[in-house]
């Protein structure tokens, strides 16, 4: 599903950046945010600023205790470690980033599979995840996994309603099931949706935030629950070498960027609908309005496949993701501005 375009060293520099909010550039208020950080052993638990920002982002989310990770793969690695036994099977939507984009992660450490149900823009219904339990029995694979993805990345960044999130984990839980939110943009459903992180953490035994997407630190992420799992977690950290030196100097541009890039992911979202707008007027381009801030445009009816916009475009010098065999991605965040989406829109116009 996903396809990161060839890098190609003739061309022109990249201008505007839609390829994923993952492009982001650490601000020089962040740098000098990092500069300033009081550092110790994080393993030892003697860095405070990582102490500072675990205690911030377990209060964000509503729970006891949290964790400092390089990265968002590692808290869905981490998470599935510490929930999961070899044999078992994780249920999740086919989409899912466990899936699609982590390196079979979940088979690979964990030695668990995991159960992709379909549904359109990234969901599926308790129903539908009532009918995937089977009664346990010594012929196939314990259950013991719920995974959703908040927001749905390959669903456009839809935001999973918090009722559905609650059914869904009181049927995971009733049976017998943990369950663990992947919250890379639960930052982006909480300034949309207006409705609290913790809100939608609640249901969940794991939930984590990444800041290196829209929230524009260079690397970071915080995985919380209670303390009995976050304690448990930190054997993994260990063993896949996530426990870490001075890192207060990075737990301070996630820090900077609790403070600085929060509110204003909802220009992004604004960026995100007008971009929208504007491609759907182009003839041959499919595009759902965003809830958050990615944009798919399906290209089937265009004549023209992905690969081939994606070049085009990225001769002006606008990089763009490929995803799947008809289907671009445009992402907006922080360094991606107003003017650059008229841009955008301009280029597709004159591409078609
Ligand atoms: C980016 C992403 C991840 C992985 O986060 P990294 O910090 O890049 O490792 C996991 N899940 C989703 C939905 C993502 O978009």
């Amino acid at each position: 599903m996903y396809a990161p375009l060839p890098l190609d060293p003739t061309a022109p520099p990249v201008t505007i950046n839609l390829f994923s909010d993952t492009q982001t550039r650490p601000s020089r208020a962040m740098r000098e945010a990092m500069l300033d950080a009081e550092v110790g052993d994080e393993q030892l638990g003697l860095d405070p600023t990582v102490n500072a920002l675990c205690a911030r982002v377990a209060a964000l989310l509503g729970k006891e205790a949290a964790m400092f990770l390089p990265s968002g793969a590692m808290c869905n690695s981490v998470a599935i470690l510490t929930h999961c036994r070899p044999g078992d099977e994780i249920i999740a939507h086919e989409s899912a980033h466990i899936i699609e984009a982590e390196g079979g992660a979940p088979w690979a450490l964990a030695g668990a599979r995991v159960h992709g149900l379909h549904g359109a823009r990234g969901f599926f219904t308790p129903d539908d995840l009532r009918a995937s339990l089977r009664a346990p029995s010594r012929y196939s694979a314990p259950q013991t996994l719920l995974e959703v993805e908040q927001t749905s990345n390959l669903g456009g960044g839809a935001i999973w309603p918090l009722d559905v999130l609650q059914q869904l984990a009181g049927i995971a839980h009733e049976a017998g099931m943990a369950t663990h939110m992947d919250g890379a943009r639960l930052m982006n459903a909480v300034v949309a949706s207006g409705i609290a992180a913790a809100d939608y953490a609640a249901p969940f035994d794991t939930a984590w935030i990444d800041f290196t997407k829209g929230l524009g630190a260079p690397l970071g992420a915080v995985l919380a629950g209670s303390a009995e799992v976050i304690d448990r977690a930190w054997r993994w950290k260990q063993r896949l070498g996530g426990a870490l030196r001075q890192a207060g100097i990075c737990a301070a541009a996630c820090l900077y960027a609790l403070d600085h890039n929060v509110d204003r992911l909802a220009e992004d979202h604004a960026n995100a609908r007008r971009l929208a707008a504007g491609l759907a007027g182009i003839a041959g381009l499919q595009v759902e309005t965003p809830e958050t801030n990615l944009v798919y445009a399906d290209v089937a009816a265009s004549g023209r496949s992905p690969n081939d916009w994606a070049a085009s475009l990225r001769a002006q010098g606008i990089m763009v993701s490929v995803m799947g065999r008809t289907r671009l991605r445009l992402c907006t965040h922080l360094d991606v501005t107003a003017g650059m989406i008229e841009t955008t829109i301009a280029a597709f116009t004159a591409i078609n």
